[in-house]
């Protein structure tokens, strides 16, 4: 075995093209900085239309016949991205050149038929690392990630003879354990896959299928965002029900933190008003300016901007944010607020009505858009972050970047990237933000405004924007600790 592994990473989202979250960031960015550490990286993507239509020059290399079960014929296309990425687009346009998101339909539903479609491309991932696959290149690690791969590891224990035909060994990354590809007993027949897997160490779960379940159960390594996270989902609260099985497999199982692209850098972002560094974060304020013209804030240099980009969900902790809205903007210490995204339409509304309510002090961009984001972190004063749960997060760690102290409920990796600050962190020089415990408004509102008060005080902040702008939230870091993963997983007992 050489030390560079040969890696398929399986993924449903890959940025820019595919994106509903971090997913779509972490299988552009981890990649590319493994095969910078040397792996041999091929990424295994449906080919979305977005796909297709960013790289017409994709060429056949592989037809697929219909699999066992329901399960459609498929090609294999290859690409490379502009910074040198091998892409196989798996192709079957019944599947997936649809107009949408990679899970819903412009509608936003869910697509009846998920279970195939993620059925297809775990399929294939697993063929690929079999003896049976259409390639001459055959993987050492199949990276599977999240539920929509979740089922290759399963298709390579019962189907293949893991010592012969499918030595590949496996890894399942766990970017949000709450999504987990749940479908009726009933399509395990349409997968192709045989009676004995619907079992409690198979892929069943409580009466249905669970993609993530399969994935959990049978891949040589799991890992997750951070390392906190690793630790809370093998505890009830946040275990979703996988918990006994997380904390079954707890020596395979390993929290690494994301990095954060290199495109998230204050001094060479092109989409901002004024470029800076922490060298010269005077000019930061023109960021602002150029915010609160962009979003029609009147200009209150006496209030710090709040600002939040999420999607809009109760994991998120939006609704705490609803919750203490008023307070923030009326009562003393006064803040200014902005919101950019989408998601529940509730909370939509809710925001939307907010901004109605308080014209000139609240904005609300409800919608998604990159290049506004990363205004929004240059702009703010004060990022807001309250997550109920938060496997990794990008946000903060954006924010810390962007000298934009964050404002976090201390949970899995806001815990591990923010450092509340108090006067023991101040004097180590650790302190970077605001975190708080129990998941309510008043502990939120506690803690933002203590935000605001150390906003008041221009030196402190200083000090919390430097210490932020210098954490290391490198890809390369990152890539190293899953090099050790893959290692830990080629040396599977036999
Ligand atoms: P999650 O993956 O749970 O949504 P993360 O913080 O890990 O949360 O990643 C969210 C990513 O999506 C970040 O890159 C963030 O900037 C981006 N994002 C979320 N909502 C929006 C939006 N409305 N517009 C632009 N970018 C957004």
């Amino acid at each position: 075995m050489s030390s560079a592994p040969r890696v398929l990473f399986v993924t449903s989202e890959i940025a820019p093209w595919q994106k509903t979250g971090g997913l779509g960031d972490i299988s552009a960015a981890l990649p590319a900085a493994l095969a910078s550490a040397g792996a041999d990286v091929r990424i295994l993507v449906p080919a979305y239309p977005a796909l297709t239509a960013a790289f017409p020059e994709a060429r056949e290399i592989a037809r697929m016949a219909p699999p066992a079960g329901t399960l459609p014929a498929s090609r294999l296309l290859a690409a490379t991205t502009a910074t040198g990425m091998p892409l196989l687009l798996l192709d079957c346009p019944d599947f997936f050149a649809r107009l949408g998101g990679p899970y819903q339909s412009p509608g936003r539903r869910n697509w009846p038929d998920n279970a195939l479609r993620f059925g297809l491309l775990s399929r294939v991932a697993a063929l690929l690392a079999s003896n049976d696959s259409p390639l001459d290149w055959r993987p050492d690690i199949l990276h599977c990630n999240d539920w929509p791969s979740g089922l290759a590891p399963a298709y390579l224990h019962y189907l293949y003879d893991r010592r012969g035909d499918a030595a590949c060994a496996s890894v399942m990354t766990i970017h949000n354990l709450a999504f987990q590809g749940l479908f009726p007993a009933q399509r395990l027949v349409d997968l192709g896959l045989p009676e004995a897997a619907f079992v409690y160490d198979g892929v069943e779960f409580h009466g249905q299928i669970s993609f993530l379940k399969a994935g959990l159960q049978f891949a040589d390594r799991i890992s997750t965002v951070s390392p906190t996270y690793a630790q809370e989902i093998q505890q009830d609260e946040l275990g979703f029900g996988l918990d006994g099985l997380l904390r079954y497999r707890s020596a395979d199982l390993r929290g690494i933190l994301n990095g954060v692209e290199a495109s998230w850098n204050s001094a060479t972002d092109p989409y901002l008003a004024q470029r800076y560094d922490a060298r010269h974060l005077a000019a930061k304020v023109k960021n602002r300016k150029a915010l609160a013209a962009e979003l029609g804030l009147i200009e209150e240099a006496a209030a710090p901007l709040l600002a939040i980009v999420s999607r809009l969900t109760e994991q998120k902790g939006v609704d705490l944010v609803l919750a203490i809205a008023d307070q923030l903007l009326d009562e003393p210490p006064r803040a200014q607020l902005a919101v950019l995204g989408n998601g529940e339409a509730e909370f939509e509304t809710a925001f939307r009505t907010l901004a109605a309510r308080h014209p000139g002090r609240v904005a609300a961009v409800i919608g998604f858009d990159e290049r506004l984001a990363h205004r929004f972190e240059a702009g703010a004063d004060i990022f807001l972050m309250p997550s109920r749960f938060e496997p990794c997060g990008l946000n903060q760690m954006y924010s810390l970047r962007y000298g934009t102290p964050p404002v976090v409920r201390a949970t899995g990796g806001l815990a591990d990237t923010v450092t509340d600050c108090t006067a023991q962190t101040l004097a180590a020089g650790s302190a970077n933000g605001f975190t708080f415990g129990p998941p309510d408004g008043a502990s939120l509102l506690a803690a933002t405004r203590r935000a605001i008060d150390a906003w008041h005080r221009p030196k402190l902040w200083r000090r919390l924007q430097k210490n932020g702008m210098a954490a290391d939230f490198s890809w390369a870091k990152a890539a190293a600790d899953y090099l050790d993963v893959y290692r830990a997983a080629r040396h599977r007992p036999a």
